[in-house]
């Protein structure tokens, strides 16, 4: 596979994704194994995915939270309404 081949098709970030076919996958690894370019591009867009990646996983972790801890604090309020 040509540098040229790689970059146009997006086989960087495909390859990360996933989207690549057996075939293309094994032609991109022989490519990027020996091109400096394509192996620091990997290399930069893997580390924005795993952040990318932590936030989601951040805010999933927070939803499961912030229902529960809503309903706990309107009923709360229902109480301290009743006390007074
Ligand atoms: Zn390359």
């Amino acid at each position: 596979m040509e540098h040229e081949e790689a970059v146009t098709g997006d086989f960087c970030d495909r390859y990360l994704l996933g989207q690549l076919s057996e075939a293309e996958r094994e032609e991109f690894e022989a490519h990027f194994l020996q091109c400096p370019a394509c192996a620091e591009e990997l290399r930069t867009s893997a580390a924005f995915i795993e952040a990318w990646r932590a936030v989601f996983r951040e805010r999933l972790r927070w939803r499961r939270w912030i229902g529960p801890l809503v309903l706990w604090w309107w009923r709360l309020e229902d109480w301290w309404r009743g006390k007074r």
